[in-house]
């Protein structure tokens, strides 16, 4: 099975992703962590995604559209994936669509998690990360058992850089400008299935596991 999520910056994309990942017993990609892991470890991919990253902008389609192919070819992708922040613009999709066409398969679902805006300035000031292994949380909705500690691991929670309030504007009208016509891509392809996001994460998982099936 393979499944794209779409939605707004934190719409849910990530948790409801994890929570498909061990479900169906499939990976979970995710672009925006294979950026960080690579900022985290000081190589050159990650120095030139910050730039973009950090000012709340998207980076460029040829540092990602690779990357994510590559992935692919790796053989837990054999049953399938969900792609968590790919793609992200037209060109993106279109190259995904050219990849998978060459082999003969294409994409199962595009999920489409839907946030208004005003609920998503509210959820990202809320957000830790953890930094030892990825984790998310949300100090409201997701909080952790011991305060900035990470339930899993221990790690010490932060605050995503492109989480302050400035860049998280940023990234909505990026969202809007870029990212939004994939839902009308996805639809014209017949596999859009929207859920609602204002929902409890585990309500949002219910009306998912509804479309993919159990
Ligand atoms: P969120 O889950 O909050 O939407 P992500 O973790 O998916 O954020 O992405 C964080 C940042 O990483 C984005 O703002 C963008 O700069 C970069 N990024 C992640 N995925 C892509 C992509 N497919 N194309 C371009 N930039 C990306
Ligand atoms: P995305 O990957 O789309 O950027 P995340 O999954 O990281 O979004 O979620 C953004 C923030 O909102 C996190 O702090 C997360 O714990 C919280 N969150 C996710 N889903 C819900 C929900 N249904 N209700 C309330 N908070 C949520
Ligand atoms: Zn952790």
């Amino acid at each position: 099975m393979k499944i794209i999520m779409l939605g707004a910056p934190g719409a849910g994309k990530g948790t409801q992703a994890k929570m498909i990942a061990a479900k169906y017993d499939i990976p979970h990609i995710s672009t925006g962590d294979i950026f960080r892991a690579n900022i985290k470890n000081g190589t050159e991919l990650g120095a030139k995604a910050k730039e973009y990253m950090d000012k709340g902008l998207l980076v460029p389609d040829e540092l990602v559209v690779d990357l994510v192919i590559d992935r692919f070819k790796e053989p837990d992708c054999e049953k399938g994936y969900v792609l968590d922040g790919f793609p992200r613009t037209i060109p993106q999709a279109e190259a995904l669509d050219k990849a998978l066409t060459a082999i003969g398969e294409s994409v199962d679902y595009a999920i489409n998690v839907e946030v208004p805006d005003d609920n998503i300035i509210n959820r990202m000031g809320g957000r830790r990360a953890c930094v030892g292994c990825g984790a998310t949380y949300h100090i409201v909705y997701s909080p952790t058992k011991v305060e900035g500690k990470c339930d899993t691991c221990g790690g010490d929670l932060i605050i995503r850089d492109d989480d302050k309030p400035e860049t998280v504007k940023n990234r909505l009208s990026v969202y809007h400008e870029q990212t939004q016509p994939l839902i009308d891509y996805y639809t014209n392809k017949g596999i859009i299935a929207e859920v609602d996001g204002t929902v409890d994460m585990k309500d949002v998982f219910n009306a998912i596991v509804g479309i993919l099936g159990e």
